[in-house]
């Protein structure tokens, strides 16, 4: 589906990253601090020469000279030693951010209810978490911290420059509008444009791997010509896509080199004339020219990673907006007065108007055995996520002992109602840490007791390391078998008093499958189950059955009920008995 997740807006992006900046106020002053007493000391030079210039022309010593020198290398040392460690605190400083912002961004992506990623699809959940997350750790590791430096520099600069004389800033001043002017232009056009190039790249990408891919087909229908087509026309394209974008930077890049001219030419100019004039010595016509010439790489910096952060800020909204999604729980507090699990007059849509459940009702008997019964694309396994609180229902509601699912902690919601389905993921960590996921309390004597519950004490026992033996990716690998007993010791942890089942064991290989039915067996004991039912002998057993049928439950009552009103459900019973 093409719903996308939401994006931040530029305030909230802004109160964000001052947020950020605000939580760690040493890192951020130190780093600042020592940017600028290392751009001072870089500052010194031109001042030094500018004076040696003076001295040379009413006549000096050499020994004068090599001590001006001296004192110059000294700064120069200075300055080295204060840039590496500014740049050793702002790296500090941006791993922190980058840290906080990758917690806060999993701590919001984990909060997003299951409905909105999946018809989000996770594949641009997934863009966030890694192109986003790179784009923006490059911003905060590499151009925040570069421009930062850059504008300090050039502030410092430019005030260094204004320091030998006001008249400096008119020289300046006159770089500014071709600077403007040409920023503006470029910028305004350059997203576009790169963009659109490198979508000529995915295409003849695409062409290139599709033909590749289906060479035989291509050959066997006499395609390749028509083939060879498509690529020259997408080659075309990209080249036209090239040809703008140089055409950007032959018109940016000399706009630019020409604002950064202006301002020397005219400060030599400008110097020249007030030093006929006597008004200027030759000394502060040489520092005031080499301060304005030192402008130009901060300057140029703060111009060419100005693109950078843009970029860097894209991805920060689109980081935040996940953090947007409305939450679709309202947690009230109010507490379940007994164990009975109610469905009144629910409607619910995966999309807008399309409603998949039409007013379902249904009350479940404390301890009951519900089996759910109905041709495929009823419904039922959409009911059977609404009763256990993985959606909320559109309109009408779904309570546990009188309150809404929606309004339980969802910590607390597990412990009441939870969704069996073939679904085990078993996550990298310990085998403790995969169960204690359910319930962080639980003791070693408590973890062991739950495998144990569900036959699984045989093959974890045999561990090397016990309950601390690594699974999941990058380590132990479980069988399928093993993954399943995993998931229903969690649920003997998380011990929730109604249990969903959707196809618990119907995909599991048949040797083990009759070990499982123990497992799952010796977990349904004692709680109250409603099964989808997707082979009816299951349904046989059940209490009751609820035949749904487009949306609505058609039928409900005992098997022998149902089979003798004579309706749906004889009929599929006829149908499969007589099968089998
Ligand atoms: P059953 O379990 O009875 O086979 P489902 O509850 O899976 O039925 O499906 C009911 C209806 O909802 C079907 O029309 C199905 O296409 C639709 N549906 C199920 N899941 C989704 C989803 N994630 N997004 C959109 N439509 C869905």
């Amino acid at each position: 589906m093409s719903t996308t997740l939401p994006v931040a807006d530029g305030r909230s992006v802004r109160g964000y990253a001052r947020q950020l900046a605000r939580r760690h106020p040493r890192l951020l002053w130190s780093a600042l601090a020592l940017h600028v007493a290392a751009a001072v000391t870089t500052l010194a030079a031109p001042r030094l020469l500018g004076d040696l210039v003076e001295a040379v022309e009413t006549g000096t010593t050499a020994g004068h000279v090599d001590r001006v020198m001296l004192v110059l290398a000294g700064f120069v040392v200075a300055s080295a030693v204060l840039t590496r460690y500014a740049r050793y605190v702002s790296q500090v400083l941006g791993e922190q951010v980058l840290a906080e912002l990758r917690e806060d961004f999993v701590s919001n992506a984990l909060a997003l209810p299951v409905g909105v990623v999946e018809s989000a699809g996770s594949g641009d959940l997934l863009t966030r978490t890694s192109r986003d997350v790179d784009q923006l750790g490059w911003s905060v590791r590499w151009a925040l911290p570069e421009w930062t430096i850059a504008v300090v520099t050039a502030v410092l600069t430019f005030g260094a420059a204004l320091s030998v004389g006001w008249w400096v800033a008119l020289p300046c001043a006159m770089g500014v509008p071709a600077l403007v002017v040409g920023l503006r232009w470029y910028l305004s056009r350059a997203k576009d444009g790169y963009l659109r190039e490198s979508a000529t790249y995915s295409r003849i990408n695409a062409t290139l791997t599709e033909t590749v891919e289906g060479a035989r087909t291509v050959e066997a229908l006499g395609l390749a010509d028509e083939q060879v087509r498509r690529l020259d026309d997408d080659c075309r394209e990209s080249y036209w896509a090239e040809r703008y974008t140089l055409y950007l930077r032959t018109v940016f890049f000399p706009a630019m080199e020409l604002s950064y001219l202006i301002p020397t030419v005219l400060t030599l100019l400008t110097g020249g004339w007030l030093y006929t004039r006597g008004d200027v010595s030759l000394g502060e016509v040489t520092a005031a020219t080499l301060y304005v010439q030192m402008l130009i790489d901060p300057v140029d910096r703060i111009v060419s990673i100005l693109d950078e952060l843009q970029m860097g800020a894209a991805s920060l909204a689109r980081l935040l907006g996940v953090a947007q999604v409305p939450d679709d729980r309202e947690v009230t507090g109010r507490k379940p007065d007994d164990e009975k699990l109610d469905a009144h007059d629910v409607r619910f849509a995966y999309v807008p108007g399309r409603d998949v459940l039409h007013g379902v009702s249904l009350d479940v008997g404390v301890g009951e055995r519900l089996a759910m019964v109905g041709p495929s694309g009823a419904g039922k396994s959409t009911l059977g996520r609404l009763l256990a609180g993985i959606h909320p229902p559109r309109t009408g509601e779904v309570t546990v002992g009188g309150v809404g699912l929606v309004e339980l902690p969802l910590g607390d919601l597990r412990g009441h109602v939870a969704l069996v389905t073939q679904e085990h993921h078993v996550f990298a960590g310990t085998l403790r840490d995969n169960l204690a996921l359910a319930a962080p309390g639980a003791d070693d004597d408590q973890v062991l007791a739950a495998l144990d519950a569900v036959d699984a004490t045989g093959w974890v026992s045999s561990l090397d390391d016990g309950l601390d033996t690594r699974v999941g990716s990058g380590g132990r690998a479980l069988s399928a078998a093993q993954a399943q007993q995993v998931a229903l010791a969690r649920l003997v942890l998380a011990d929730p008093h109604t249990l969903v089942l959707d196809e618990a064991t119907s995909l599991i290989d048949p040797r083990s499958a009759r070990h499982l039915e123990r497992s799952l067996a010796a977990v349904l004991d004692g709680r109250t189950v409603i099964a989808i039912a997707h082979r009816l002998f299951s349904a046989h057993d059940a209490d009751r059955v609820a035949v749904v049928e487009d949306g609505v439950v058609t039928e409900l009552g005992s098997h022998d009920e149902l089979v003798a009103a004579g309706g749906s459900y004889a009929a599929l019973w006829d149908s499969w008995h007589g099968r089998g």
